[in-house]
């Protein structure tokens, strides 16, 4: 709907092994020349990164983590950081999931710190915010998608212009709930808005929740929404293609 470009992205979460993601790389790149009009992208577990890079090396599909340090380097057991993302190519990194703002607490401020690490490091941020069902049961989801995008945006118009966004309402990922276009589109029209405002318009915002080829090209279809994170579906190379070229 936009000159904004699609990007459909695929978040593969704890999911994977070197035989399975081999044959699901191999699925992606053999259909993707037939999708045109939208950037694919897959993030994969840390363990696999070289695997995707290997694979994805000169395809057309590009590659990402699944979560950064807001750190550079030090004693933080456990911790992977953005020089490390560089050190696989990776093009993106996704802060603040849904699922590492919930079982890891991560605070609205820490995920706009990783978002400033990757961004530090050229590898493009993708921000995940989204209420969950209780929020939005209370009308509260405009509230907290502005208040879990307060510390980004505070960042300035240059770095925002270099990231992306992800509009994932909790209730909605791996649900089988999927929010209609119009609920997601009145999301995506707010969060325009605020980067308007800010003076960075141009920057993509993603869908995600239960997004599967089915519902795809509706939600595609909507003004402001400017591709989609894949949860599930992303992990079946076929229905994942499809969602690219919906
Ligand atoms: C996600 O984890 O980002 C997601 C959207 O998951 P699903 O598509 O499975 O709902």
């Amino acid at each position: 709907a936009t000159t904004r470009k699609r990007l459909v992205m695929g978040n593969w979460k704890m999911h994977g092994s070197l035989a399975a993601n081999a044959k699901l790389l191999d699925g992606i790149c053999a259909g993707v020349a037939a999708v045109h009009n939208s950037d694919i992208a897959v993030c994969v577990p840390f363990p696999y990164l070289a695997q995707a890079r290997d694979n994805l090396r000169g395809t057309g599909v590009s590659w990402g983590a699944q979560d950064v340090s807001v750190h550079e380097q030090g004693a933080y057991t456990g911790e992977v950081s953005a020089a490390m993302l560089n050190d696989f190519a990776c093009q993106w990194v996704l802060v603040g999931h849904s699922e590492r703002r919930s079982l890891h607490a991560e605070t609205d401020e820490q995920v706009a710190g990783k978002a400033l690490a990757a961004l530090k490091a050229d590898i493009t941020p993708v921000v995940c915010v989204g209420e969950t069902l209780e929020e939005q049961q209370s009308g509260r989801t405009t509230e907290v998608i502005a208040r879990q995008l307060a510390p980004v945006l505070a960042l300035g118009a240059d770095r925002v212009a270099g990231l992306v966004l992800a509009y994932e309402p909790v209730w909605a990922i791996g649900t089988g709930l999927t929010a209609t276009p119009e609920q997601a589109q009145a999301v995506h029209a707010f969060i325009r808005g605020r980067l308007a405002e800010l003076g960075a318009p141009q920057v993509r915002v993603l869908y995600g929740g239960s997004v599967k080829a089915s519902n795809a090209g509706s939600l595609f279809a909507m003004e402001d929404i400017d591709g989609a994170l894949v949860g599930g579906a992303s992990l079946v190379a076929e229905e994942f293609l499809r969602i690219a070229a919906a």
